[in-house]
């Protein structure tokens, strides 16, 4: 029979793989929690229109994107292609946004159907954090200040953060007007991509990757000379708290970011070492969409990393992970002492908690047992033959040292291990 394959960029992710992730993880959420932040978890399923109401019809992800499907009732369901929408949506239905001052973060696979290349996935996995309830610039830069932190805590060097501002919408407004004049004068420069996105959303325009239309979305309209006042300090604050805490940056005028519903501070930490899916992860401030999701208008800001671009900036550093190796492992020779051999292994669970053995199992000669010990790189083999058996003894071999092989009784055996691990 044909054997069945994964899904085409939906990847697995393998034991040789899962420590550094397991790493990565570990090491977010205890950054995450030492800030205050509060971990949600949302269902991986939503109806479809949480998100068109909230990324934006016309953006890729809703416009291309979504694994989106009717179900048995006829309802369109999505997978979710991001969580912001499913934190919003969770924290109004729940009361925790009203009149609330709201950390919470949260991890997981997220969905969209692009073209798979190196850092770009249809399933892939997001950490993230969204802070609500705090309209304030101090909030923006804290969370790129935890972000900066994060890539210290893992030995991530190199990383670039670009910021801007998005301003106000009634200063977009007036931008957008500006915008859309000038690139209706030069239509015929325009990619068709850009074409329809005249009409729909002329401000991701400026986002545009096409190395043709470059010299051409640099002399657009700056949204930055459109700020108003509130917007511009919001912005300069940003600025000086990360200033003044000692963080590199550049201000890109034409960051604007994929999805709709961003305003004021936008920003992206950015790498050169992974081609062109540089972006590692992004976020801003949105203080619209709690009200665009049907909840009473509270401020938000947040932001989300890539774990795949993440691990592959890891590996691509050789930075050391701790792997555990087992501390023993149980070999049992003949059938009585098979049938010991688990409560014995229990007996030492109850009395070492902490103890990583692995009990032998399989078929095979002594020599066959004992080439799986070595395998498994225990430090020990704990052996249990017919004379053991009879003597209520254990033997114990170190397999990473030198050393030779003694007895002890089974009785004291956990006594030994303890003063051993
Ligand atoms: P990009 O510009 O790379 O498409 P994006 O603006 O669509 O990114 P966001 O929606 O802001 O990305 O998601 C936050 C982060 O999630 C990104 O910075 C990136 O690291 C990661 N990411 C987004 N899409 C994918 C994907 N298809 N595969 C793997 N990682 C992704
Ligand atoms: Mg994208």
């Amino acid at each position: 029979m044909k054997a069945i394959q994964a899904i085409r960029g939906m990847n697995d992710i393998l034991p040789q793989d899962t420590p550094l992730w397991q790493h990565l993880e570990s090491t977010t959420r205890a950054l995450l929690e030492s800030y205050g932040y509060e971990e949600i978890r949302t269902p991986i399923l939503e109806k479809t229109e949480l998100f068109s109401r909230s990324i934006g019809e016309v953006t890729d992800i809703v416009e291309k994107e979504m694994y989106s499907f009717a179900d048995r009732n006829g309802d369109s369901l999505s997978l979710r292609p991001e969580y912001t929408a499913s934190c919003v949506r969770a924290g109004i239905e729940h009361g925790l946004l009203f009149n609330a001052i709201r950390r919470l973060w949260y991890a997981g696979p997220m969905f969209r159907h692009e073209r798979p290349q190196k850092g770009r996935y249809r399933q892939f996995y997001q950490i993230g954090a969204e802070a609500f309830g705090m309209g304030g610039p101090e909030t923006d830069a804290e969370l790129i200040l935890l972000t900066a932190r994060l890539w210290k805590r893992l030995g991530i060097e190199g990383l670039r953060l670009e910021i801007n501002s998005l301003g106000s919408a009634s200063a977009r407004g007036a931008h957008r007007k500006e915008l859309v004049a000038y690139l209706r004068d030069h239509f015929d420069e325009l990619d068709e991509d850009s074409r329809r996105r005249l009409e729909t959303n002329p401000l991701r325009i400026l986002d545009s990757k096409n190395p043709a239309m470059q010299a051409l979305v640099d002399k657009a309209p700056s949204l930055m000379d459109y700020l108003d006042e509130e917007s511009r300090t919001h912005f300069q604050t940003v600025d000086e708290i990360l200033r003044a805490a000692g963080i590199d940056f550049t201000v890109n005028s034409r960051l604007v970011r994929g999805l709709d519903y961003y305003n004021h501070t936008v920003f992206e930490w950015i790498t050169d070492r992974l081609g062109a899916q540089g972006t590692v992860c992004g976020g801003g401030r949105y203080d619209g969409l709690v009200s665009q999701i049907g909840g009473k208008a509270s401020p938000g800001v947040g932001f989300s990393l890539g774990c795949e671009r993440v691990i592959a900036l890891l590996q691509d550093s050789d930075i050391p992970i701790d792997r555990r190796h087992p501390d023993a492992y149980l070999v049992a020779v003949g059938e009585n002492a098979a049938r010991a051999a688990h409560p014995l292994a229990e007996a030492l669970r109850d009395a070492l908690p902490e103890l990583h053995l692995i009990v032998d199992a399989g078929a095979g000669s002594f020599k066959a047992k004992m080439k799986r010990a070595d395998r498994s790189v225990a430090r020990m083999a704990l052996v249990l033959g017919e004379d053991e058996m009879a003597s209520g003894q254990i033997a114990i071999k170190p397999l990473r040292s030198g050393e030779t092989q003694y007895g002890v009784a089974q009785e004291n055996l956990a006594a030994q291990l303890q003063t051993m691990l």
